[in-house]
């Protein structure tokens, strides 16, 4: 038994503290080296670094944290393994094995026991893995070396009092290019968002809802978020891209699969027009990703129109259950699919 971190975990916010170790594994002579736990957070780079002039370089986000019984667990972080493999391979990045993945992750936390935060604080340890060029470039052409490094930091309760409804806007600025990068847990994704995300801010709103670039027709997602709706009949309706300009959010297929079934719900995963939005189709609406679960959507500006979905004054009750679910399961309180957590300590 670890002693735990003395800190006041109900007050953390989501920010960057340093722990005691990360993980860093190596890609040199056309192999990963076999990867250590390292106490150094900083990494120094050739000022040619292939990261530093064609952005090569993706990242993941998963938490672990404290169950009911006391025991340190993650949320399907195979499906993170998996994502960061196809990311790489997208962006001519060598693949971090999956089942290293796995085990690195539980490496780290492990080493980190004593900043994993408690059962019922809120707070969790949030996991970064990260992945970039180190290797030198001038021409346009894939480094040959990387280096693939998971920090830990914990992070507060994303809602302190219950999850509470946000007002978002339609950006004017596109996200991801049709058959683009969208589909891709990258930093360069992030980057041209930045502009959008300051903007959005300081007109009031919580976060951007993108529509496809290629028409502006249809609903994508959010800056960093997946978007899902309810409709008046009560059916999930998960948007799907015509362009897969959509980041394949684990925390919406995780809530798919509980609709269906374990709440008995009707599933629609389709194409979502944004005109249905203005029309009242849907009853409610919420960003999903790991950081929050769900953010319930109250309301959504388009220009100078503003859509009333479920109203600021609170959650809608299928939002409220969804997130109720997944958090139980989660947390240990009810059992979920076979594998979704995993025991790490
Ligand atoms: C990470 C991310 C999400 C959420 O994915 P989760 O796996 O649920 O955390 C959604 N959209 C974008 C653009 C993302 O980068």
């Amino acid at each position: 038994m670890s002693t735990k971190k003395d800190m006041d975990w109900g007050s953390l916010g989501f920010t960057f503290m340093q722990t005691d170790y990360s993980y860093v594994s190596n890609w040199k002579d056309g192999k990963w080296d076999s990867g250590v736990l390292t106490s150094d957070h900083t990494v120094t780079l050739s000022e040619c670094a292939g990261i530093l002039h064609y952005c090569q370089e993706c990242f993941e986000g998963l938490k672990a944290y404290t169950t009911e019984e006391g025991k340190i667990v993650c949320f399907r972080p195979d499906l993170n393994a998996e994502r960061m493999y196809d990311t790489a391979e997208r962006l001519c990045m060598p693949p971090f094995p999956k089942d290293r993945f796995i085990e690195a992750v539980k490496q780290v936390v492990k080493a980190n026991e004593a900043y994993v935060p408690p059962f019922g604080s809120g707070a969790t340890l949030y996991i970064r893995p990260v992945m970039y060029a180190t290797g030198e470039v001038i021409g346009v052409k894939p480094a040959d070396e990387y280096q693939f490094r998971i920090l830990v930091t914990p992070v507060g309760p994303y809602y302190k009092g219950g999850a509470v409804p946000i007002h978002i806007c339609v950006s004017k600025y596109d996200r991801a290019a049709p058959r683009g990068t969208g589909n891709i847990k990258a930093g360069l994704n992030y980057a041209m968002s930045l502009q959008a995300n300051v903007e959005a801010h300081a007109n009031g709103f919580a976060e951007n809802l993108y529509l496809d670039s290629e028409s502006r027709t249809y609903v994508e997602e959010a800056g960093g978020a997946n978007i899902i709706f309810v409709n008046k009949e009560g059916t999930l309706v998960v948007p799907q891209s015509h362009t897969d300009s959509i980041l394949p959010s684990i925390t919406r297929r995780s809530l798919v699969v509980v609709a269906r079934d374990l709440l008995g719900m009707t599933v629609d995963e389709r194409p979502v027009k944004f005109s249905e939005v203005e029309n009242g189709d849907f009853v409610e609406a919420g960003l999903c990703g790991t950081a929050a679960v769900i953010s319930p959507v109250g309301k959504i500006s388009y220009n100078d129109e503003e859509i009333d979905i479920s109203g600021m004054e609170a959650a809608g009750p299928v939002m409220t259950k969804l997130r109720n679910t997944l958090t139980d399961i989660q947390s240990g309180k009810i059992e979920g699919p076979e594998g979704w957590v995993v025991e790490i300590a």
